[in-house]
């Protein structure tokens, strides 16, 4: 099947030495107009002076030094200004210049001042928090940065894209974004989707012709166009445009990175600001209107009343802080190997009740080791672990020599041709490219003494049908000497052995014992061994390897057993989702015995057998959901049943998160409410589709990710939990000296003083807070459960009630001893200040008591942010100048022990109603508050 170019490719194999000999500085530099598509690929090769062994280390430097990194340059970053400017749009600040006018035009210019110094703090506050988001989202982005697999050196390497220059030769797989412009070399069935360059979203058979210079780009048939992907088949091709020299980098359009679209808690919190702004609103009117219509009050005092009311009850700090928590939420996942592609992934994540796992190196270690051959008279058993090719192969103990064993010389002949992966040894250490099952292929066969590059001379491969999830299996046509073919494939036993007529015994070949070949198979999976067939055919020079024309010729070889073991940390983080109310599935393309015995292990699967992709093929939508609800392991699956369990799972109104790596796994990967993919062995279209990628594809990380999201859902509540009852005390302080016609307790100045100065400050110490312990012995979150439930307004309501009292009772008594008004009103802004400190460490646990060494110590930023706030607060009492500006005066120790004694009552009613919610609920560590 390989195209005419593929012949160049073979013909051409040892041109690298010519290439290299005849390459000098004095090539002319690649021009970036020349017409690639044009040129045949000699000529393409010839003028970028590259060759098949691919370039040097020390050319791609010079080459770099020429043309680059392969990179696009970012969109223009905003400028600074009108990133400023953008602060001030948001309707709390609207209300805040409002109230400002309206002191200016009172000539109350202490008011306006610190009013306009309170949207100016604001919007700094939020530009410098807004950058500090940015930042972490940059970083986790550069982590994100795609991959090419490249020939140099004559070694098949993995790079940045990034690192890409004009001659490298790259190898495209299904699944990858093509990395950069490529005048293709030679392809195998390649198929790629260029609909973001020509809108077309049909895939286009891609071949090595060179067509006319007016062809337009869907025409282009022997070029692949960075950012294009790759849906079907295997290429290689030679770098002609790098950065922004490609036809992406001319349009200037820019591959999809992370979205950093509201989540649906910045909405809800956006939408709480819309209305408390109309609450605000109304309420300072419905004042005005009382006191001046029916109290017979002045004026311009019922306007500061209401400025008053107003700026006391707007959480000024709120909606930078939620992006701080939110942002440091990502860091730590990061931190822990999740990256987060899409925000509102964070906050769902702590709803999620199933999560669907791939099994190989998800759940296992994707670490393959041969540990049995099992030809058709006997079983062999391979020593050694790990990819070092040191081992014996023995029956019974006894050593064999394989080479005088013709069936499993054959067999391990058709392991190491059938074959894409690499093994090296550098400095003693053994390590691999490509797919760790093939690599064990390899390993087990140079245990035999069976050489890859021997064979390959021997045997060198005209056509490639590559593995796919869907067909499992894989085949290689090869020429051998006088003319012949011979057609190798290796895959999943129930596959290759339908394949089969034949059987290869030491004694020759005899019809097939197809059953006996299912039962060896069946009884190497239940061992939790990986199962891999071996065939081989004779065949002709030209034929075609389509999946569907390769017949029934084949003579079984043999099966092999490979070891894939468990991930350590894979049971405990099943055994901790579990804890967390989250049921874990497996959904694996393995063999069913396998997948069962391996879920057994991981505690699991012990529902019996799996479930195959066959019997889910055969069920109805009714009876799949009753299935996907009731069963945990899956086997035998192809990507549209991950897709089919999903929608299952949505429809029993489960919350899913699933992982994929495949190009055929971005639906289900869109589907699930968590799209999880493969850092490592996902391919960059699994990648694009899914919310978070696994930097080191282990299940734990979800796990821990999970825990993360929790936490970040708890971080934000306490936050709101904290800073609403100040703005609730503050505002009711307010209403009350207007209903029972008083002094006013507190000045505009002074509400906004302890808004802006110290709410703020205290409520950012919650964004750090460590996770709860309890945080993974809870169930999930219910997606519908609002911000606010009924048990949070109570506390809210609670501690307001509690803070305005403490508040009025200081004011009024001090009133009472007959002290001034300045020093009365300095008493109320200190025991709300005070109380506020209380309260944060109140609300470092939403439920579990916080009098103890951890509650009171355990996040320092905490303590650090009382000490600033308490600093802050003497400065705000005895500094002269602030006297003079907020009209407070100095204070007594009598004095800070009645703000301090607000305080502890604040304190030890918060901490007995937790207490009693905690003995209603009798469970309070599965249910953390009482239902909203
Ligand atoms: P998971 O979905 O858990 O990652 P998996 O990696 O085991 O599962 P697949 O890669 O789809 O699933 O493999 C399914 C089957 O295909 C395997 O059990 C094996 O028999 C066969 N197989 C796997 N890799 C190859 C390969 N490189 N060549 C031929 N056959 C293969």
């Amino acid at each position: 099947m390989t195209l005419p170019c593929g012949q160049w490719q073979e013909e051409h194999a040892g041109m690298g030495a010519i290439f290299s000999a005849a390459r000098s500085r004095e090539t002319e530099p690649v021009p970036a107009e020349v017409a690639w598509h044009t040129l045949a690929v000699e000529d393409a090769v010839r003028r970028l002076d590259a060759d098949l062994d691919g370039l040097t280390d020390g050319e791609v430097q010079r080459r770099r030094a020429d043309f680059g990194w392969n990179r696009l340059e970012v969109a223009k970053p905003q400028s600074a200004v009108w990133r400023l400017l953008r602060q001030f749009h948001n309707v709390l600040i609207y209300l805040m210049c409002a109230a400002a006018a309206v002191t200016a035009v009172l000539e109350h210019w202490i008011d306006t001042i610190v009013l306009l110094a309170a949207v100016v703090i604001n919007v700094v506050i939020a530009y410098i928090q807004e950058g500090k988001a940015e930042a972490a989202m940059d970083a986790i982005r550069a982590m994100l940065s795609p991959h090419a697999t490249v020939i140099r050196d004559g070694r098949v390497v993995d790079v940045d894209a990034a690192e890409l220059v004009p001659g490298d030769l790259v190898k495209l797989a299904p699944g990858d974004r093509v990395p950069a412009d490529l005048r293709l070399t030679g392809v195998d069935g390649l198929r790629v989707e260029e609909a973001m360059l020509t809108g077309e979203s049909v895939p286009v058979d891609k071949a090595c012709d060179p067509v006319g210079a007016e062809s337009p780009i869907a025409e282009r048939v022997g070029m692949a166009y960075s950012g294009t992907l790759v849906v079907h088949g295997q290429g290689t091709g030679v770098v002609v445009g790098t950065g922004a020299h490609t036809e992406l980098g001319q349009i200037d359009r820019l591959l999809t990175g992370i979205s950093s679209s509201a989540t649906p808690l910045l909405r809800q919190i956006s939408r709480f600001g819309r209305i408390l702004a109309a609450v605000i609103v109304a309420l300072s009117a419905a004042t005005y209107a009382v006191g001046v219509l029916w109290r017979g009050q002045t004026v311009s005092e019922m306007f500061m009343m209401a400025v008053a009311l107003a700026a006391s009850a707007i959480p000024e700090g709120l909606p930078a802080i939620m992006t701080v928590t939110l942002a440091i939420g990502v860091q730590r996942m990061s931190r822990r190997n999740a990256i987060v592609r899409r925000l509102p992934a964070v906050e769902a994540l702590g709803s999620v009740t199933v999560i669907c796992s791939d099994k190989t190196g998800t759940l296992t270690s994707n670490e393959m080791t041969v540990q049995r051959i099992v030809c058709a008279g006997h079983t062999i058993d391979v020593g050694g672990v790990g990819y070092a090719p040191v081992g014996d192969l023995s029956i019974d103990g006894r050593t064999v020599d394989a080479s005088r064993n013709p069936a499993l010389l054959d067999a391990l002949r058709v392991g190491v041709l059938c074959n894409d992966a690499a093994l090296h040894e550098v400095d003693g250490a053994w390590t691999i490219a490509g797919d760790p099952t093939e690599a064990a292929l390899l390993v087990v066969a140079a245990k035999a003494d069976l050489l890859r590059d021997r064979l390959q001379a021997e045997f060198p491969r005209s056509a490639t049908l590559p593995f796919a999830s869907e067909n499992r299996i894989m085949a290689t046509l090869h020429i051998i000497r006088g003319g012949d073919a011979l057609i190798l494939v290796k895959g999943a036993p129930e596959r290759v052995v339908d394949m089969c007529r034949w059987q290869r015994g030491n004694d020759g070949e005899h019809v097939i014992d197809r059953e006996h070949w299912r039962q060896m198979a069946a009884e190497t999976a239940a061992q939790g061994l990986r199962v891999l067939a071996l065939a081989q055919r004779r065949g002709t020079p030209d034929e075609t390897l389509e999946i569907g024309d390769l017949g029934d010729g084949f003579t079984m070889l043999a099966l092999v057993g490979i070891i894939d073991p468990l991930r350590p940390e894979a049971v405990a983080a099943v055994q901790e989702c579990h804890r967390a109310g989250i049921r874990v599935k497996m959904i694996t393309g393995d063999h069913a015995a396998t997948a069962a015995e391996i879920g057994a292990q991981l505690g699991i699967g012990r529902d019996g057998d799996a479930v195959t992709g066959a019997q889910i093929a055969a069920m109805d939508d009714a009876a799949l959901r009753v299935v996907a609800h009731e069963r945990n392991v899956f086997a035998r699956t192809s990507p549209e049943h991950k897709l089919r369990l999903v929608r299952a799972l949505q429809a029993t109104g489960e919350v899913v998160a699933m992982t994929g790596d495949g190009v055929n796994d971005a639906p289900a990967l869109k589907k699930a409410d968590i799209g999880v993919a493969m850092g490592g062995k996902g391919t960059e279209a699994a990648k694009e589709s899914s919310d978070i990628v696994l930097a080191d594809d282990n299940f734990a990380t979800i796990a821990a990710a999970v825990s993360e999201g929790r936490t970040v859902y708890d971080n934000i509540r306490k936050f709101i939990l904290f800073m609403l009852p100040t703005n609730g005390g503050e505002a009711l302080v307010v209403m009350a000296a207007i209903v029972f016609q008083i002094t006013l307790p507190l000045t505009p100045a002074q509400v906004l003083w302890i808004n802006l100065a110290t709410s703020s400050t205290l409520g950012l110490a919650l964004a750090f807070e460590p996770r709860e312990n309890d945080v993974m012995s809870r169930r999930p979150r219910p997606p519908s459960e609002s911000l606010l439930s009924r048990y949070f307004m109570w506390r809210v309501v609670m501690v307001s009630v509690l803070m305005a009292g403490g508040a009025l009772t200081m004011f009024l008594w001090e009133l009472r001893l007959g002290t001034s008004v300045e020093t009365a009103r300095t008493m109320a802004v200190n025991a709300i200040v005070v109380a506020e400190m209380f309260y944060l460490l109140n609300n470092r646990f939403l439920l579990e008591p916080v009098l103890n060494r951890i509650g009171l110590f355990g996040n320092k930023i905490a303590l650090a942010t009382v000490v600033a706030c308490a600093t802050l607060q003497l400065a705000f009492t005895y500094a002269p100048p602030m006297n003079a500006f907020f009209g407070s005066t100095p204070l007594g120790h009598v004095e800070w022990l009645k703000a301090a004694g607000v305080g502890a009552l604040v304190f030890a009613v918060v901490e007995t109603e937790k207490y009693m919610v905690r003995r209603l609920r009798r469970t309070p560590a599965r249910q953390p508050e009482p239902a909203a």
